[in-house]
């Protein structure tokens, strides 16, 4: 397997623009789309993340929305494997299967085409964020796979906010690969 230096991480998280106060005071929200700018940095990305899963065998990526899409589907047409899509409530326009969440105040849900993947039998799936911060989404994200006839084999994420525990409680439900910790 192959392992990243701490010079590469400190190399890509130097490509992540960190954004104070957004969306509300006191949260600083780690800014995906100076990495994607850079085609350099998102190449090495996606390179490290070919390499990492080349032998993994997974049958298909489920990518949540939205920056999940982008590092899912780069990824999947390197693997040459499908792409599915988990989306927030009523965005997927054919029947669909839904993982209900609770948020600090409220409830979430998120869904996926019932027929995702049910052309493959017992299919291993590899869900992918570009960053875990409680977990909540994540663990309904494969909780929602593990509902079907797929399997989710590991969760991956770019960054994972390490104070807030997310990845502790995905643990209790597959393996995690988190690339940067901050
Ligand atoms: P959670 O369910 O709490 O793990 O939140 C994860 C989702 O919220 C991911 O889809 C992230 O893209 C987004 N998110 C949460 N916190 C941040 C942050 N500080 N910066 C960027 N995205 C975030």
């Amino acid at each position: 397997m192959v392992k990243l230096t701490q010079e590469d991480k400190e190399y890509l998280l130097s490509t992540i623009r960190a954004v104070k106060d957004f969306p509300k005071p006191g949260i600083v929200f780690r800014d995906i789309t100076t990495l994607l700018n850079n085609k350099d940095a998102f190449k090495f990305l996606i390179d490290h993340l070919e390499e990492h899963y080349r032998d993994y065998n997974l049958d298909f990526i489920a990518g949540i929305e939205s920056r999940g899409f982008i590092f899912g589907a780069a990824l999947c047409a390197r693997l040459n494997i499908p792409f599915v899509p988990i989306r927030k409530p009523h965005k997927l326009p054919y029947m669909t299967i839904s993982q209900k969440y609770t948020l600090e105040y409220g409830v979430d849900a998120v869904e996926l085409h019932v027929d995702a993947f049910s052309h493959v039998k017992n299919a291993k799936v590899l869900l992918i964020d570009d960053l875990i911060a409680t977990g909540g989404t994540a663990k309904a994200s494969v909780e929602l796979i593990n509902q079907t006839n797929a399997k989710c084999v590991e969760a991956c994420f770019l960054i994972d906010l390490v104070d807030l525990k997310g990845k502790e409680e995905i643990e209790k439900l597959t393996k995690v690969y988190s690339i940067l910790e901050v």
